[in-house]
């Protein structure tokens, strides 16, 4: 599945582990609509890849941000249903309906605006979700009224379809109150007015720690690739997710120092007589960011090395054992959950999440699919 590269760092998906916990959490719902989130290039992941490889195993509907990451998987040739979370520019609702794309309605200002741009075009139609802000405060209204509007627009008009309805948790994550206020908010707003076909609130924390049946769908990202949300949700799920992603690079250049020579810009690392130096292709241009200076990364063998001096643009320095060579395979991030160098440690380190780690793996490393 993988296109050409000609680079020794890149970013290994397990698709089989993307797919396992696409089941596992899927056996928590079995009734309801999985909506794949894969906005971010599927967290970094790749969505056309992901998207083809679930979608050949049965999955339905997709959800991105934007609508041009919308338009790419279309470009790509994938057919199932897209929902794009974020609200798009109004006068880009033929786009949508021309690209059979879902789109999300924050409030009844957007939703005319949109409405007064649609173009007759015969009997093609745009799916609409509409958004409730239940405590978050990011997008959406919380007024049932304005909703009932929005809903009589949608139904009056011939070229939209009230699709959904859903919300978006501020604090599943975390072990408070605060979910359940929300929750609770988005039930009350949302029994006030007439139910579209998918009513949906719960991401991942919320489809690990919620199984009640007032919604019948879930929009699930980041446990999809493998990672807990917190380590609260961790704590509380029965599921077993598998981790999807390591990194890897390979060892370009090795130097023997002598005492008190430096590494790196500025030559901030002394060195003692001997130490021997490996450089990794891979810098803060792939996502490696200029504070991880100090974080371990692990030979073939286990052994954890010190990435030494500043992080580069395109390297890092690590300290390495005598017997390192040019050629040899270096670990950066791998999938065992409980290594120095998971996902979890490598986020730590720079007082990041995976979420964040995930999504500055940049395009320029090449993702090969296992
Ligand atoms: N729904 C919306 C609106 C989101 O913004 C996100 C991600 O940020 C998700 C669902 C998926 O969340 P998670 O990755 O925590 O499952």
């Amino acid at each position: 599945m993988s296109e050409k590269y000609y680079r020794d760092s890149v970013v290994e998906v397990d698709l089989e582990a993307v797919h396992h916990n696409y089941q596992a959490i899927k056996e928590l719902h079995p009734d309801k609509m999985f909506i794949a989130v894969i906005k971010a290039n599927a967290y970094g992941l790749g969505s056309t890849a992901v998207a083809e490889y679930l979608s050949a195993r049965g999955a339905e509907f997709f959800a991105v941000a934007t609508l041009d990451e919308a338009i790419e998987l279309r470009m790509h040739g994938i057919k199932e249903k897209i929902l794009v979370l974020g609200p798009i520019n109004p006068e880009d609702i033929n786009k949508a309906i021309q690209h059979r794309v879902a789109i999300t309605a924050p409030n009844l200002a957007w939703l005319r605006e949109a409405q007064s741009n649609v173009m007759d075009m015969d009997d093609k139609e745009v799916w609409i979700h509409i958004k409730v802000n239940s405590g978050m405060n990011r997008l959406g209204t919380s007024d049932p009224e304005e909703i009932g509007q929005m809903i009589d627009m949608i139904e009056g008009s011939e070229h939209l379809v009230y699709e959904g309805i859903y919300s978006h948790f501020s604090s599943a994550d975390i072990d408070s109150e605060q979910n359940a206020k929300e929750y609770d908010r988005f039930k009350a707003i949302t029994s006030q007015v007439r139910k579209p076909r998918f009513v949906h609130i719960q991401n991942s924390a919320g489809a690990l720690r919620l199984d009640d049946g007032y919604c019948n769908a879930i929009r699930v990202g980041i446990s999809l690739y493998g990672y807990y949300p917190s380590d609260y949700i961790r704590e509380i799920s029965s599921v077993d997710l598998r981790p999807s992603v390591a990194l890897t690079t390979k060892v370009v250049d090795v130097h023997v120092l002598e005492a008190g020579e430096g590494v790196s810009y500025g030559l901030e690392y002394d060195a003692e007589a001997g130490d021997r130096v490996a450089t990794l292709p891979i810098g803060y241009a792939d996502g490696f960011l200029r504070a991880r200076t100090g974080y371990r990364v692990a030979l073939g063998d286990g052994t954890s090395c010190p990435v030494i001096g500043k992080v580069c643009m395109d390297y890092i320095m690590t300290k390495v054992p005598d017997t390192v060579q040019a050629g040899e395979k270096v670990h950066v991030i791998v999938r065992d959950r409980s290594s120095e160098q998971s996902m979890e440690s490598y986020s730590n380190y720079v007082d990041t999440i995976p979420y964040e780690s995930l999504c500055m793996l940049s395009r320029r490393l090449p993702r090969i699919y296992e």
